[in-house]
């Protein structure tokens, strides 16, 4: 793979101009159709990555580019001091799809979503009486919810938060997946709430074990504490249902989405059901961007299709497709240990013998035409578009055999 020199010069210009917080590939993305990519020399690639779980619908998905294209020609923002359409629309249709959510706060992140529910979380304990020491915030080890400093603090993961110290205070952390210590955790009366992804996105793709959201929502109830679901990577089908904790038969307080909520296009929410529906008032939080036209008019047509029983039909089929490809090639070549995960949200772990070479082979992936992610140092993350079709699938798995070989 010899990058051409215009490919050079801009790879030099990121890493002259950059922050040098990422380490991109040295290739230059330039255009994407469905669960393909061309870089500016013409190469293609199959997209295992989707962004980071955020093109769920493929790149330049018509509806989605004449949804833009029409609201673009007729208005890009109000701030929300004035109402739109879009965003009053947006956000009555996704209250009625989650099946839980009485009111709705828009915003353009993951993070800012998640800082709104921490900030909503509080709110909420304050109007209770509860003094700051007895409003504290349990999330779990191996965690991720964004890298504003507050979601940072709920990100139990030190690797994030290292150097940003003085932290804010009123987080505690729990193992994942041990329901015993979180009962341990919250016997002092002193938690208004948990936070918890149903599936951890970040920290390995893994799972909540059978059961253990019902019993974290148990454990709220009996110490009147919010139950707080991130869906922000597996939400908006990527597990198979348009919310993953409608597997785990568990209502949620607060729910926040971002990802592929726009299909690509910046936007977040934060869901709240009726115990916080109204815990925040007139001029208590804000965003300037949040529930922008632009973003709205697209995440509309993005719960649309995201929502169609066809599209969750083709995640439960390409899911065991790939499923079945990472167990053959792991038959062949040995390298991991585990494939685990939901739907199209699978981590193949490496074994002991690789443990640490996730870079390394992701690095080789590109190589071969294939956008894939890792989570963390020792997990292969494949989370491709939604809308996935069996001949590109099957093509990136063997761009991948090529790859692991
Ligand atoms: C990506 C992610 C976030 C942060 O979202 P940003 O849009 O990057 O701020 C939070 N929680 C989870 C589970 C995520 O995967």
């Amino acid at each position: 793979m010899i990058p051409s020199s215009r490919t050079a010069d801009l790879v030099a210009l990121g890493q002259e101009r950059y922050l040098p917080v990422y380490r991109q590939r040295s290739m230059v993305l330039d255009r994407g159709q469905g669960a393909r990519l061309w870089d500016i020399d013409g190469r293609d690639y199959v997209d295992f990555a989707a962004g980071i779980a955020v093109c769920s619908l493929g790149h330049a998905d018509p509806d989605l580019v004449a949804a833009l294209a029409e609201q673009a020609g007729r208005l890009w923002h109000t701030s929300n001091v004035f109402h739109s359409e879009p965003p009053l629309r947006l956000a009555a249709e996704l209250a009625e799809a989650s099946r839980f959510a009485e009111r709705v706060f828009l915003c353009n992140s993951g993070a800012e979503a998640n800082e709104a529910a921490i900030k909503l979380v509080r709110k909420w304990a304050a109007a209770q009486g509860r003094e700051p020491a007895r409003r504290v915030i349990v999330s779990f080890r191996g965690s991720f919810h964004g890298r504003t400093l507050a979601a940072v603090t709920a990100t139990a993961q030190p690797k994030y938060q290292a150097g940003y110290e003085p932290l804010p205070g009123g987080f505690r952390y729990v193992d994942f997946n041990d329901a015993t210590a979180l009962e341990v955790a919250m016997a002092a009366g002193d938690v208004a709430a948990v936070l918890v992804e149903p599936v951890q996105g970040e920290g390995g793709v893994m799972p909540a074990a059978p059961g253990f959201l019902r019993g974290v929502r148990e454990l709220c109830d009996h110490h009147r504490a919010l139950l707080v679901l991130d869906e922000i990577q597996c939400g908006m089908g990527r597990t198979g249902t348009l919310f993953a904790h409608w597997q785990d038969q568990v209502v949620p307080d607060i729910v926040t989405l971002a990802k592929a909520l726009g299909g690509g296009f910046p936007v977040g929410v934060l869901l709240a059901g009726p115990k916080v529906a109204r815990a925040m008032q007139f001029g208590d939080h804000g965003t300037t961007f949040g529930g922008n036209p632009l973003a709205a008019a697209v995440a509309r047509v993005a719960l649309r299709k995201l929502s169609s029983p066809s599209l969750l039909a083709n995640v439960s089929r390409q899911s065991g497709a790939l499923r079945a490809g990472l167990e053959a090639l792991n038959g062949e070549l040995g390298l991991f240990s585990e494939v685990r995960g939901r739907g199209l949200m699978l981590g193949a772990v490496l074994a002991p013998a690789h443990a640490g070479r996730a870079g390394e082979l992701l690095d080789r992936a590109a190589v071969q035409g294939l956008l894939l992610l890792q989570a963390g140092p020792d997990v292969l993350r494949f989370v491709p578009p939604l809308n996935i079709d069996d001949a590109t699938l099957a093509d990136g798995l063997q761009r991948l055999a090529a790859a692991l070989r």
